[in-house]
């Protein structure tokens, strides 16, 4: 499995990606917004988009569908609720569903809701293996919930899902937030020294070569998996001081969520 991530450049600091087959050449796109830098991309490496799979429906994932598939007659797919959302959809996916590019690589769906209800993660069967997670799992943090998602089913995703994943596991993000999510991991927990030193050597990394972390990573550094910290409780009780002294996991992914939005 050959993986290009690509940085877009924009305000809202998308990458996008490209997954190809060694053997055959077939690519397949994630989230093409940036349809030139993919389609050049695809080009400088000798590979043809087959497929493009839409992690959810949001117009910074979706916008750049309309020409690649002009220049490609590359195939939409994405979660099977997404289909009334997303123009051109031609495979719903199911959680389970495996996603073949080429001879050579398989990616299996991961059906994810939380930052919309129709997101889907992609998990590679290889033998380290790769999440490409959209704007479910960030680097040191999660998606929002204000633009069709649910906060409940997020907690739900991260838990009883992405928490359960090979801890080996590569993370490939819809956008490159790694600085600002580490300072907000040191607000609500200062004494994590991790973060801290992960963030002086990442704070200003050119994103065209971005640092790529692990599932292992994540436990340390994000918040949002760090629902047990006894300093991420402590601080979060200064902010409400009605949560009990040992809240549930739940409660308090949900309200890191919520000062995450207000941050
Ligand atoms: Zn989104």
């Amino acid at each position: 499995m050959l993986v290009k991530q690509i940085w877009t450049g924009n305000a809202y600091r998308n990458f996008n990606y490209l997954i190809a087959c060694a053997e055959t050449g077939e690519a397949l796109a994630i989230d093409p917004l940036d349809h030139v830098k993919c389609l050049q991309a695809a080009k400088d490496e000798g590979w043809s988009i087959t497929q493009i799979l839409n992690t959810h429906e949001h117009h910074d994932h979706t916008g750049g569908n309309e020409a690649v598939v002009r220049a490609t007659g590359a195939r939409v797919l994405a979660h099977k609720n997404a289909a009334g959302k997303i123009a051109g959809v031609s495979r719903g996916l199911s959680a389970g569903d495996v996603v073949k590019v080429g001879k050579t690589v398989e990616l299996e769906a991961l059906d994810t809701p939380g930052h919309t209800l129709c997101h889907i993660c992609l998990k590679s069967h290889t033998d380290r293996p790769a999440l490409f997670s959209g704007d479910t799992l960030f680097n040191a943090g999660a998606g929002n919930c204000h633009n069709g998602g649910d906060v409940g089913e997020l907690y739900e995703t991260f838990s009883q899902q992405l928490a359960k994943l090979d801890p080996a596991t590569l993370v490939y993000p819809g956008h490159d937030y790694i600085a600002n999510n580490l300072r907000f991991t040191l607000d609500r927990e200062p004494d994590n020294r991790r973060a801290e030193q992960m963030l002086g050597k990442l704070a200003g990394q050119d994103p065209s070569r971005a640092y790529v972390s692990t599932l292992e990573v994540e436990m340390q550094v994000n918040t949002f998996f760090r629902l047990t910290s006894p300093s991420v409780i402590a601080k979060l009780r200064e902010v409400f001081p009605d949560l009990s002294d040992a809240p549930d996991a739940r409660t308090v992914f949900t309200k890191l969520r919520q000062l995450r939005n207000d941050w």
